[in-house]
């Protein structure tokens, strides 16, 4: 079965005159897609072409499996794809408007040694429709539709790494900023990335204009290499080239994220690399409280110290704040949802 959430207005185009039918029917399609309608529900179709779509493709391929509300309001949702696959996300109410942060890979590749996410491997890639499929599904649960959002923004944080499923990244971005689709702009999507410099460079030059994340956590290459096998690839030397080129060419500025951990990355020399590694250009460091994932062991630091941590950035002029966490009281971050539900059947 194919997926129609994957295609494009183009695509559908195309498939829906190949089916005889005139190519309105396309833009029909679109809305009806991302309003989270399923083929009994696009009622402007005619009945027969509708059950001819339903024979060889599947609408939007996901359901919510469960979810867990949490008294600060944000929502973490278990996604269940067509094939089983389980992946997780989680809404977050903010005052400046709400957030949905997004998976785009079953499991991830890149093996950071805090993180959940990676700990049994890259499973597959998350076609550009199953991205948006998250979306539309949220959406649709706060009661909204295609041409009644309410999602205001958009982060690329959830399990995987954005930049190697790089083709289905950037057809997923071109399709929720579409007009008819769930009209985001690019300055309300967030991409986070541990740092994958040809890609970056790749979407500067393809004008995406997201806002881009980068996952330092350290900042030197050897002590980078212990948290993160990507760093043995691309040096802290080839990442700040690499932003500073994302930002000439987008004018966006850069954000870091830098999770702290006990013993690891949180000395005063960690705060001059700081200084040095985000000077030059617009950037930001938000500070994270590492979330215990207990396969890994690492520990994260108290609130106290966090705070002192960034005061002494601050007082070193380094754009920095502490980053909000949420739904502590519903369950693990990062990956683990998914570790216990699967560990519980
Ligand atoms: N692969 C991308 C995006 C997914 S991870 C990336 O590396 O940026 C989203 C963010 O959560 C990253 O900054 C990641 O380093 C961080 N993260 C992963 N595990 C974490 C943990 N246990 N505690 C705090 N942050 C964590």
């Amino acid at each position: 079965m194919k997926i129609l959430a994957d295609y494009d207005i183009d695509e559908l185009k195309k498939i829906v005159s190949e089916m005889g039918q005139p190519s309105f029917r396309a833009t029909q399609i679109f809305k009806w897609l991302y309003s989270g309608a399923d083929f009994d529900g696009m009622t402007d179709l005619p009945a027969e072409f509708r059950k001819e779509l339903s024979r060889e493709y599947i609408a939007v391929p996901l359901t919510i499996a469960e979810k867990f509300v949490s008294k600060d309001g944000s929502v973490k949702f278990l996604y269940k794809y067509h094939d089983g696959n389980i992946i997780e996300g989680v809404y977050m109410p903010h005052s400046y408007g709400d957030t949905l942060c997004v998976s785009t890979q079953v499991g991830c590749r890149m093996g950071c040694s805090f993180c959940a996410s990676g700990i049994g491997g890259l499973v597959r890639n998350l076609t550009a429709g199953e991205i948006a499929a998250q979306v539309i599904a949220v959406n649709g649960y706060l009661g909204g539709s295609a041409a009644n959002r309410k999602i205001s923004n958009l982060v690329l944080m959830g399990s995987g790494e954005p930049l190697d499923n790089y083709d289905n990244v950037t057809k997923f971005l071109r399709l929720v900023t579409n007009k008819n689709a769930l009209d985001f702009g690019m300055r309300s999507i967030s991409l986070s990335t541990c740092g994958l410099v040809e890609n970056i460079k790749r979407l500067a030059d393809e004008g995406y204009g997201v806002t881009l994340s980068v996952s330092l956590h350290a900042t030197t290459d050897e002590s980078r290499r212990e948290l993160m096998p990507i760093a043995h690839k691309y040096t802290l030397a080839q990442i700040t080239e690499a932003v500073k080129y994302y930002f000439e060419k987008t004018g966006r500025r850069i954000i870091f994220e830098y999770a702290l951990v006990k013993g690891k990355n949180m000395s005063a020399f960690d705060c001059k690399r700081l200084r040095e590694i985000t000077r030059g250009y617009p950037s930001h460091v938000n500070l994270i409280k590492l979330n215990y994932v207990k396969e890994k062991g690492m520990q994260g630091c108290s609130d106290e110290e966090a705070k002192r941590f960034l005061q002494r950035l601050t007082e070193m002029n380094v754009s920095a704040t502490i980053r909000r966490s949420f739904g502590n009281d519903v369950g693990g971050a990062c990956g683990q949802l998914r570790r216990n539900y699967i560990a519980e059947r």
